[in-house]
């Protein structure tokens, strides 16, 4: 019987954390992999830390399949952009349409590092957080852009990947509840203490839903959802 191994790309963020407990639930072997890349939010890679040692803890996780963590410095990729998770200017949205948050091709660059780790560690499954349900407008989040990097880096490789999006179609309520379906309290409390979402790296003030600044777009998803979470705490969402 062969082991099957995934990697997940894991920010520290909520998503990538639900999207880690996730994996746990489902792969043999589950290894995480994070980027680097200047962004004004660092603090997301120390609550990345924090999470991979709270987890094993988690009571209904398989914390025991939880393997190595690799960070990846990316940092040429915030010398090239200009925007404003990598500089220090106004989060707002630009002509557009979209975030001067948006950092032109992250998840493209993020899935090919993520392919050539996967290859190396025989991983044949990555995961990752993305969604396109209640986000922020970035196209390399969409589920069409995911599928051609699928179809793109098993060519490249020529090695069969498989690219999972367990909340591309959950909105930010149903990916709470997502939370607590997986690890009950415990980790629902985890994604709220430990998860950092703010652009803004704000970690001094803490919500009902976490820490942030409380006005970013980021911090705008995370207070919504967790509004409409307590609203209807057992919507988990489509499962597609
Ligand atoms: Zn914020």
């Amino acid at each position: 019987m062969t082991t099957d191994r995934a990697l997940v790309l894991f920010s520290g963020g909520q998503d990538s954390t639900v999207a880690l407990a996730w994996a746990l639930a489902r792969f043999d072997a589950v290894e995480t992999v994070g980027f680097d890349y200047g962004q004004r939010h660092r603090v997301e890679l120390d609550c990345r830390l924090t999470i991979r040692a709270r987890l094993p803890a988690l009571r209904g996780l398989r914390g025991d399949r939880l393997g190595p963590g690799h960070l990846v410095d990316l940092a040429s990729l915030g010398a090239i952009s200009e925007t404003a998770l990598t500089r220090d200017s106004e989060i707002a949205f630009a002509g557009a349409g979209l975030p001067t948050t948006f950092v032109p091709g992250r998840n493209l660059i993020f899935l090919s590092f993520a392919a050539a780790i996967a290859y190396r560690r025989h991983c044949r499954h990555i995961v990752l957080g993305v969604c396109e349900t209640d986000y922020s407008g970035y196209p390399d989040c969409r589920d069409d852009t995911i599928k051609a990097m699928q179809v793109s880096l098993s060519l490249g490789l020529d090695r069969r990947l498989v690219l999972h999006t367990p909340l591309m179609w959950r909105d930010k309520a149903q990916t709470f509840a997502l939370a607590r379906a997986l690890g009950g309290q415990g980790l629902l409390d985890l994604v709220i203490e430990d998860s950092h979402s703010c652009y803004r790296g704000d970690r001094t003030r803490r919500h009902g839903w976490g820490f942030g600044c409380g006005r970013c777009p980021a911090c705008d998803l995370r207070v919504k959802g967790y509004a409409a979470f307590l609203a209807d705490p057992n919507d988990t969402g489509p499962d597609l």
